[in-house]
C-alpha cells in the first residue's frame, strides 16, 4: 500500500506532466517538422514515394520534437536488415506511464484470478491501445506513405478531438509492417518513372521470401516481421484494436471498411463481431462526412479469410480489422472511365448506390493524395471512437475474455492434450512453441495422468485448457474444422464461391501432430510453461555407426548438415532387425559434430544395429536448383527457398536465361518446380479461364499481362527451357513438381499420366484448401519415414493423377494415394468420389533420370509439416 506522502508525491508528479505536456503542445506546434518540409513533397503527392530509410529518420527526428507523446521503438531487423519500427504516440502523461498502461491492460484482457472490482478500477483508469500497421504488402503503398502524416497530425494538433484521443488512447503505429518490400518497391518505381512501364507492377517477390504471403505467416511466424508483429498483437502488447491498411483493386469502391461480409469464421465472440461493425460504421461515416465518396463497408472480404494477421486477430479477442483502398499505379495516378467501375464481389453485386455503399465515386483520375486521404480518415475514426469510448471499450475487452472462457469451460471437450507419444516428437514441440507465440496458455504434466475416458498420458504431455481467453484460437487451429457450404458460399448457379484462402487452418494437421480432445475435467498436477525448449538429443554409437530415425522431419535438416561437413551417410532399404526402412545411417568419427547437432534439433543418434552392406545406400549430396521467375514472383518459389534453406538444402535459383542454357546436369542433381501454371512457367499465353485455381469470390486481383512488365522482367522458358529440363532428366536428373506444377509435367515432359480433375466443374468437385487423408507407400523409397496413413492439404486446381498406359509402365509408382472414403478431415470437399483411391503423388522414371510429381502441397507455406518428408525424400535419396 502506498503512504499518503507519496500519493501527494504523485499528485504533484501528475500536475508537473500536465503542466509540461501544456507547453510542450504548444513547443510540438512550432517545432515540429512538417512531413513536406523534410521529405520535399507532399506525402501522396503524384510521382512521389518517401523511401523507407527517410521514413525512419523522419520519425526519429520527430520523436526528439513531440514533446514526450511520442517514442520510436526499432523492434529489430527484418529479413534483409532493416530497422523494423513500432511507434508509440499518446499524451505525455500516458507515455512517462506507458508501462503500467501495458500491463493492466494485459490484466483486463486475460483476467485469470484478478478480481472482478479490480479490473472495474483498471477500466476506469485504463486507457485503450490500439495498433494500427501499414503496407505490409509493399506495393500497398499507401499507409506507409500516409503514416508520418498521422503521426504528425497526431502531435501537433491541439483541438479537443485530438486531445482525446492522445488521453485516452495509446497508439502504436507500425508505419511499415514490410520495410524491404518498401525499398524493393520505391526503388522499382523510381527506375521506371518516364518510361512506358511506370507505375508498373513490381516483378518479384517484394520481400526476401514470401512475399504477399506476409499476411499467411500469422500461423507460424516464420519470418521476422512475423515475429514482431506476434510480440505486439499476441502477448506483449495485446491491444484492444488492430488495423491493418491494405490495398484492392483499382476499378470497386475507393476504400473497404469493417465489418467483414459472410462468412464468418466459428468460435469468435459476438461482442468482437459486433464491435467491429461499429468501427467500420464510424470509419465508413467519416469518410462521407469529409466528402469522400466510394467507401464500403460489409462487403468483399469475409469474415473466414486467411488466418494472417488482421483476421487471426479477432480470436484473440482483438477486433481485428482491415481497410483496402482502390490502387492508383503506385504512385502514378489512374484515370478510371465511369462504365469501367464494377461490382461483382460479396455484397455488392452491381456497383450501384446500397445501404452499406451510399454514394459510389463516379469515376475520373485516382491519385494516391486520394489513397492517403481516405486511409487517414479511416485510421482517425479507429482512434477517436476508442477514445470517446473507453471505458466501454476495455470493459467489453474484460467480457470478451470472460466469456471466450466460460465458454471453453462448458465446452464438451474442455481440454486437448498434445502426448509425448507422438510418431515425430520434435515437430511437436515445435508446434508448442508456435502456440506460446500465439500467447495461449499452456501447461505441462509433471507426472503421469489418466483422463476420464481411461487413456494414460506421461508427464511432459502438453495441455491447453479451453476455459482461457483465446478459445476461439484455439478451437481454429486444433479442431477439425468444416468450412460452410451454404447460401453465402455458392452463388446463384450453385457453384462454390471460392473461401478467401484455406477453408481449414488446422495447423496441427498441417503439422502431422496428435492433439487428444478430452472429454471431463482432467485431473493433472501440471505447471504454465512459458517457453518449450527442444529436448537434445543422445549419441551413442553402435558397431555399424549411429542410427537416425527417417520418421523425423528434423533428421533431414541432420543429415544435410553433417554430409555438409563430409560425414558419410546411407539409408536403411532393406528390412533389417532394429531399424525402419528409410533410417538413416551416419558413420563413425564425427562424434563432437553429432553432439551439437543432437543438442540443437533434438534427435537421437542411436547405436546402429549390424547392417548388411547390401542393405543400406549410400546418400550422395545433392546439388539442389530451385526454379524461380519474374512476372510478379511466385510465392510458392519463396516458401520452398526459404524452407529448403532452414533445412541445408542451400538450393541455387534457377532463372530462365540459365535453364535455356541448357546442360543442365552440369551443376544440379535435382531441380524443383514450385507450384505454378504450364503457360507462366513457359510464357504460352493461358488458355480461356485461366489458371486451375477456379472459383469467384473477393481477392486482391490486381490484373496482370507480361507485357505489362519491361522485357528485361517478362518470364517464360519456352520450348528451349522445355528441351533443356527434357534432356536433364534423360542424362539422369531428378525433377520435382510441387502442386499445379505437376500438369506441366504431364503436359510437357512426356510424363504419361493423365490429371482426372482438370477440367471437372466445380460443381462437381471442388476442395479449396482442405486436409484430406491419403494412404503413403512407405516401402516406397519416396514414402521413407512416413506413416502410411497421413493428412495431406489439397488446394483446388491441384492435379490428382491417373497414370496412362506405356510402353514402361513398370518406370512409374504411385507413392501417395487419396484414402478410399471419407477422406475429408477438414476443410470443404465437393465430389470425393473423383479421387477417391485415385494418385496424390507418383514418380516416372524416364531415361536415367526422373520426375517426381507431387499433385497436393507437401509444403505448403513451409506449414505442411506433416508431408515434409515426401519432399524431402524427393531430393534426399
Ligand atoms: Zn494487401
Amino acid at each position: 500500500m502506498r503512504s499518503i506522502r507519496s500519493a501527494c508525491l504523485a499528485l504533484a508528479l501528475i500536475a508537473l506532466l500536465a503542466t509540461s505536456a501544456f507547453t510542450s503542445t504548444l513547443l510540438a506546434q512550432s517545432t515540429v517538422t512538417t512531413p513536406e518540409k523534410f521529405f520535399g513533397f507532399q506525402l501522396g503527392a503524384d510521382r512521389k514515394m518517401a523511401r523507407w530509410d527517410k521514413i525512419v529518420e523522419y520519425y526519429n527526428l520527430i520523436e526528439k520534437q513531440s514533446g514526450g507523446k511520442m517514442k520510436v521503438i526499432n523492434m529489430g531487423p527484418t529479413m534483409n536488415g532493416n530497422p523494423f519500427l513500432m511507434v508509440i504516440i499518446t499524451s505525455p502523461k500516458n507515455l512517462a506511464n506507458i508501462d503500467t498502461i501495458r500491463k493492466n491492460n494485459l490484466t483486463i484482457v486475460h483476467p485469470g484470478r484478478t478480481p472482478e472490482a479490480e479490473i472495474k478500477k483498471l477500466v476506469a483508469t485504463g486507457k485503450v491501445i490500439e495498433v494500427q500497421s501499414m503496407s505490409m504488402h509493399a506495393t500497398e503503398i499507401g499507409g506507409t506513405q500516409m503514416a508520418p502524416e498521422l503521426a504528425y497530425d497526431l502531435i501537433t494538433r491541439t483541438d479537443e478531438e485530438t486531445q482525446r484521443i492522445l488521453d485516452n488512447t495509446v497508439l502504436v503505429e507500425v508505419p511499415c509492417f514490410n520495410p524491404d518490400g518498401e525499398i524493393m518497391v520505391t526503388d522499382y518505381y523510381n527506375s521506371t518513372l518516364g518510361t512506358p512501364y511506370e507505375g508498373s507492377n513490381y516483378p518479384s517477390l517484394y520481400a526476401k521470401y514470401i512475399g504477399h504471403d506476409d499476411n499467411r505467416d500469422a500461423l507460424l511466424t516464420s519470418m521476422n516481421e512475423s515475429q514482431y508483429m506476434a510480440k505486439l498483437l499476441f502477448t506483449d502488447w495485446r491491444p484492444e484494436v488492430y488495423v491493418d491498411h491494405h490495398h484492392q483493386g483499382s476499378y470497386g469502391a475507393r476504400i473497404s471498411l469493417p465489418p467483414y461480409a459472410e462468412p464468418i469464421r466459428p468460435y469468435g465472440d459476438p461482442i468482437m463481431w459486433r464491435e467491429i461493425a461499429w468501427y467500420g460504421s464510424q470509419m465508413a461515416y467519416k469518410e462521407t462526412e469529409n466528402g469522400y465518396t466510394g467507401a464500403i463497408n460489409n462487403a468483399i472480404y469475409s469474415g473466414w479469410g486467411h488466418f494472417g494477421f488482421h483476421w487471426i486477430t479477432p480470436f484473440h479477442n482483438i477486433d481485428g480489422m482491415l481497410t483496402e483502398s482502390a490502387s492508383a499505379k503506385l504512385a502514378t495516378p489512374l484515370y478510371v472511365l465511369p462504365e469501367q467501375l464494377q461490382g461483382g464481389a460479396r455484397n455488392l453485386p452491381k456497383y450501384e448506390a446500397e445501404t452499406i455503399f451510399p454514394d459510389p465515386w463516379p469515376g475520373g483520375w485516382w491519385h494516391l493524395r486520394d489513397i492517403v486521404n481516405m486511409q487517414k480518415t479511416a485510421a482517425w475514426a479507429a482512434l477517436d471512437l476508442a477514445a470517446r469510448n473507453h471505458e466501454t471499450v476495455l470493459w467489453n475487452a474484460y467480457q470478451k475474455a470472460k466469456n471466450q472462457t466460460a465458454r471453453g469451460a462448458s465446452a464438451d471437450t474442455p481440454n486437448y492434450v498434445i502426448p509425448t507419444l507422438q510418431y515425430d516428437p520434435i515437430t511437436a514441440n515445435f508446434l508448442v512453441q508456435k502456440l506460446l507465440v500465439q500467447g495461449i496458455d499452456i501447461k505441462q504434466a509433471t507426472k503421469p495422468f489418466t483422463a476420464a475416458n481411461g487413456q494414460s498420458y506421461d508427464a511432459g504431455s502438453y495441455i491447453i485448457s479451453l476455459a482461457q481467453p483465446k478459445m476461439g484460437l484455439i478451437r481454429n487451429l486444433l479442431d477439425r474444422n468444416f468450412f460452410p457450404d451454404n447460401d453465402w458460399t455458392r452463388d446463384k448457379e450453385g457453384n462454390p464461391i471460392r473461401p478467401y484462402d484455406l477453408s481449414t487452418d488446422d495447423v496441427a494437421e498441417f503439422m502431422g501432430v496428435r492433439v487428444d480432445h478430452v472429454v471431463g475435467p482432467l485431473n493433472v498436477e501440471a505447471k504454465l510453461i512459458t517457453e518449450a525448449p527442444v529436448t537434445p538429443g543422445k549419441v551413442a554409437a553402435g558397431s555399424s555407426g549411429y542410427l537416425l530415425s527417417g520418421k523425423l522431419d528434423a533428421s533431414y535438416k541432420a543429415v544435410n548438415l553433417l554430409q555438409a561437413k563430409g560425414v558419410a551417410i546411407s539409408r536403411v532399404v532393406k528390412p533389417v532387425d532394429g531399424a525402419n526402412l528409410g533410417d538413416f545411417v551416419v558413420a563413425k568419427g564425427s562424434e563432437a559434430d553429432l553432439t551439437t547437432i543432437a543438442k540443437t534439433i533434438g534427435v537421437d543418434f542411436s547405436p546402429a544395429p549390424a547392417i548388411p552392406a547390401d542393405s543400406t545406400a549410400a546418400l550422395k549430396s545433392k546439388r539442389v536448383g530451385l526454379y524461380q521467375h519474374y512476372y510478379g514472383g511466385n510465392v510458392d518459389e519463396g516458401w520452398t527457398r526459404w524452407l529448403l534453406e532452414q533445412w541445408g538444402y542451400n538450393p541455387t535459383s534457377l532463372l530462365d536465361p540459365e535453364l535455356k542454357k541448357g546442360d543442365l546436369n552440369a551443376k544440379f542433381d535435382v531441380i524443383v518446380i514450385p507450384d505454378d501454371s504450364t503457360s507462366t512457367l513457359t510464357g504460352e499465353p493461358a488458355a480461356a479461364g485461366g489458371g486451375r485455381r477456379g472459383g469467384g469470390g473477393g481477392g486482391e486481383g490486381f490484373g496482370r499481362t507480361p507485357t505489362d512488365y519491361a522485357p528485361e522482367y517478362r518470364s517464360g522458358f519456352g520450348e528451349e527451357g522445355v528441351k533443356a529440363l527434357r534432356e536433364f532428366v534423360q542424362k539422369g536428373g531428378t525433377i520435382v513438381t510441387l502442386g499445379t506444377a505437376s500438369d506441366f509435367a504431364i503436359d510437357k515432359l512426356g510424363v504419361h499420366a493423365r490429371n482426372i480433375v482438370g477440367e471437372l466443374p466445380t460443381k462437381q468437385f471442388w476442395c479449396p484448401g482442405s486436409t484430406l487423408k491419403v494412404d503413403v507407400d512407405p516401402s516406397n523409397p519416396l514414402g521413407y519415414g512416413m506413416p502410411k496413413e497421413s493428412l495431406a492439404l489439397y488446394l483446388q486446381g491441384d492435379p490428382v493423377f491417373q497414370i496412362t498406359p506405356s510402353n514402361n509402365n513398370e518406370r512409374y509408382s504411385v507413392v501417395v494415394n487419396y484414402g478410399n472414403r471419407d477422406i475429408l478431415q477438414s476443410g470443404w470437399l465437393v465430389g470425393e468420389g473423383n479421387i477417391t483411391g485415385k494418385a496424390a503423388m507418383i514418380s516416372a522414371e524416364m531415361g536415367k533420370g526422373k520426375v517426381i510429381l507431387i499433385g497436393f502441397r507437401a509444403q505448403h507455406r513451409a506449414q505442411t509439416y506433416g508431408t515434409f518428408k515426401l519432399f524431402f525424400n524427393s531430393i534426399t535419396n
